[in-house]
């Protein structure tokens, strides 16, 4: 398969392309290496792609770049470009969400109307429900945010609907539940938790931490892209985890893995749900999908990961170190 992906560089994105490759897919990458967090994080994602063969990579604006000319090649589009991130999203901030959230998939779909795409699959997000009525929470439920970040995740996810009744548009809107996993987005409560246990800084738990999530780690939500993409079905679906886990269980299980983790307990935010649960019975009949890897499982891999990216910058600097002469 011929594939577009939008949001190349961020935590999901680069995984994607690293599993398209991995079965054999040619990728073309776009990313416009927005500052949501220190792009820093996401040139080192794209070390893993870059010099990679079937890979290439476009620094750009999803707004901004002639798409119409860049998807006349594909077969598939994975659009993940977006800004991210519930708490930041009140206040002025709000534009950038519209912007890229909203706009830029309004765009993505247009050129998708004249390119013929077998799939475009849409990054679409759980927060679309806020605090749902039933648990799991199957994709029939009226969809009621309580952030602005899911307001607009759901019109975007709406557009794709429009564009698929009215032009035919081939879309999947997959709502992914809390991903995880190496190289998570810094601001995510895995990633902060992971790193209070490595340098004993307070971790900020909001709430009494038995608020529980539908965690779902990051080869179980690329696999799912792919399988969603290559498979006949079209519409919106969930994919999470399978499994539901309280913050203090994790908590305990990053004690165990990395080192004692010191809580700071502080108010539940604006626009944080009390729990996410979801149904998953219609991905797995529309495209096959299964989640494969348990909390504990992901979360050793993470700290793992996290270790290990903490040795090769202690050897880096203690060589560079060696290297200044006198
Ligand atoms: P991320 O911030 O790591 O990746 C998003 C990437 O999109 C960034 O690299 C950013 O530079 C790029 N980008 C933003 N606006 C752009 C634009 N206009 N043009 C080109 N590139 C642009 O975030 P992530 O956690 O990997 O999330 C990827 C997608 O999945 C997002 O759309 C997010 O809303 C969605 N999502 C993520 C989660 C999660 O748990 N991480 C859950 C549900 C949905």
């Amino acid at each position: 398969m011929r594939a577009f992906v939008t949001g190349a560089a961020g935590f999901i994105g680069s995984h994607l392309c690293e599993h398209l490759l991995a079965c054999g897919d040619d990728v073309v990458g776009v990313d416009a290496m927005t500052d949501y967090y220190d792009p820093s994080r996401k040139r080192r994602n794209l070390a893993h792609l870059l010099g990679r063969e079937r890979f290439t990579f476009r620094r750009g604006d999803v707004l901004a770049l002639p798409l119409d000319e860049l998807l006349a090649d594909a077969e598939v589009v994975y659009h993940l470009a977006g800004q991210p991130g519930v708490r930041a999203s009140w206040g002025r901030q709000f534009a950038l969400y519209l912007d890229r959230n909203v706009q830029a998939t309004q765009c993505v779909l247009e050129s998708a109307r004249g390119a013929r795409l077998y799939r475009l699959v849409y990054a679409s997000s759980s927060s679309v429900y806020g605090d749902a009525e039933a648990y799991p929470t199957a994709e029939t439920l009226c969809p009621r945010p309580v952030s602005p970040y899911g307001v607009t995740k759901l019109a975007a996810e709406q557009l794709c609907e429009l564009y698929r009744t009215c032009f035919g548009v081939p879309t999947v809107s997959l709502r992914l539940f809390s991903v995880y996993g190496p190289r998570q987005r810094p601001d995510m409560a895995f990633a902060r938790l992971i790193r209070a246990a490595f340098t004993g800084e307070p971790f900020p738990l909001h709430g009494d931490g038995e608020q529980t999530r539908d965690f779902t780690y990051v080869r179980d939500v690329v696999t799912a892209m792919r399988q969603a993409a290559l498979g006949p079905w079209t519409g919106v679906a969930n994919v999470g985890g399978g499994q539901r886990v309280t913050m203090n269980q994790v908590i305990a299980e990053v004690s165990e893995l990395a080192a004692p983790v010191r809580v700071l307990g502080t108010p539940v935010q604006d626009g944080d749900v009390r729990h996410t649960a979801a149904d998953i019975s219609l991905a797995r009949q529309a495209f096959g999908y299964r989640p494969s890897v348990g909390i504990s499982e992901g979360l050793a891999a993470m700290v793992l990961a996290e270790r290990e990216e903490r040795w090769a910058t202690e050897v880096a600097e203690l060589a560079a170190h060696a290297a200044v002469p006198g």
